[in-house]
């Protein structure tokens, strides 16, 4: 195991590094209309363009040397991944604070066990509605919620901690049935966490008027519940979490109408090896033919450190004057 360096690298804005997301395939089985629009063709990547597991797992270890203490995996669809409970028993052995993964949950059950014998305790699970029409629509017309209201359920049974579940919310779209959902998951012990409708990549044709500023969804909980905010965990935290009458946990993440850049401690590396520092940024920067070429794990790390120090991302805090119209990487390609 590789030592935590005490010289964690701050960016251009001070930010430390203290989480990577890793995508361990761009495909998905799901055509979220928000994420992979069913109307548009995709090319993905091939086998031999991806990272392989030994690949990834000497990055993680530097990225962890270099403080990162979150690893979580995503893709496109990470379940999709051949063997990932093998990648999960390697990167759960790394000296991290949690390891989790973010996926559609469609496919989960036959994964639960063999993810949790292999060291993850903790899941995400990507849920719009509880009700099957929307469901339907929003994940691209083609699945049945109840699948994943089981997976869900059944990830409980098994003994995973703290399942929070994201639900992208859509004006005239979802956002009617925010209260369902909430009841479904926090009655059985789930977190939900409602995320603003993003301008991520250049697919989805994103229209401000569609984003529900929590600030709504809160005023309109309030109606019903007491809603008392409750502290961060841990710097950097990206959602904002409320206690709704004493019992239930809730959380948003308000990255459009409260963008939080200057907490953004994330890296993203995708699955063909580029590392990413913002979710809006054009371009990776390249890191397998540093992999594949004779460097050494310090020359690697100096890498990664350097282009840490480099960064100075902070797109949702530029969004209104900028404007979107920027080319950006697919949501679908580096994980949320
Ligand atoms: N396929 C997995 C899943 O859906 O959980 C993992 C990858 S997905 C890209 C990661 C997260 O990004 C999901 O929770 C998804 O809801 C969220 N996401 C995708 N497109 C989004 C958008 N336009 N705005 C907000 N969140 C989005
Ligand atoms: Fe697939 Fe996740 Fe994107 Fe939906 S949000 S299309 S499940 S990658
Ligand atoms: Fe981080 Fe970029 Fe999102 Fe800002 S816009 S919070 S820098 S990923």
């Amino acid at each position: 195991m590789i030592a935590q360096d005490t010289s964690t690298p701050r960016d251009f804005f001070q930010r430390p590094l203290r989480d990577l997301r890793i995508s361990v395939t761009d495909n998905c089985n799901f055509r979220c209309t928000y994420c992979m629009p069913a109307s548009e063709k995709y090319t993905f990547l091939k086998k031999d363009e991806w990272l392989n597991f030994k690949e990834i797992q000497l990055l993680a270890s530097l990225f962890v040397k270099a403080g990162v203490k979150k690893l979580r995996i995503t893709g496109g669809e990470p379940l999709l991944r051949p063997n990932l409970s093998d990648l999960i028993k390697d990167l759960s052995e790394l000296a991290i604070e949690d390891l989790s993964i973010t996926t559609n949950g469609y496919l989960l059950k036959p994964h639960l066990i063999p993810l949790f014998q292999a060291g993850l305790k903790r899941l995400t699970v990507s849920l719009d509605s509880i009700h099957g029409d929307t469901f339907s629509t929003m994940s691209g017309g083609r699945y049945e919620v109840h699948r994943v209201l089981d997976n869900l359920e059944k990830a409980r049974e098994i003994g995973f901690e703290s399942i929070k579940v994201n639900c992208v919310v859509q004006r005239g779209v979802n956002d009617h049935q925010i209260e369902d959902l909430l009841k479904w998951c926090c009655s059985r012990g789930l977190i939900p966490r409602f995320i603003e409708y993003m301008d991520v990549g250049n697919k989805n044709q994103w229209m401000a008027a569609e984003v529900v500023p929590s600030s709504e969804i809160l005023s309109r909980l309030s109606q019903h519940y007491n809603v008392v905010p409750m502290e961060e965990n841990y710097f950097g935290e990206v959602a904002s979490r409320y206690l709704l009458d004493d019992k239930w946990e809730i959380g948003f993440i308000s990255s459009v109408s409260q963008p939080f850049c200057g907490s953004c401690t994330r890296a993203r590396l995708s699955t063909d090896g580029k590392i990413y520092t913002c979710l809006f940024s054009g371009q990776g920067t390249e890191v397998k033919s540093l992999l594949r070429s004779k460097a050494s794990p310090e020359d690697i790390f100096d890498f990664l450190t350097q282009l840490w120090k480099k960064r100075n991302d902070r797109y949702s805090e530029v969004r209104s004057t900028e404007g979107v119209s920027r080319e950006k990487v697919e949501m679908y390609q580096i994980g949320g």
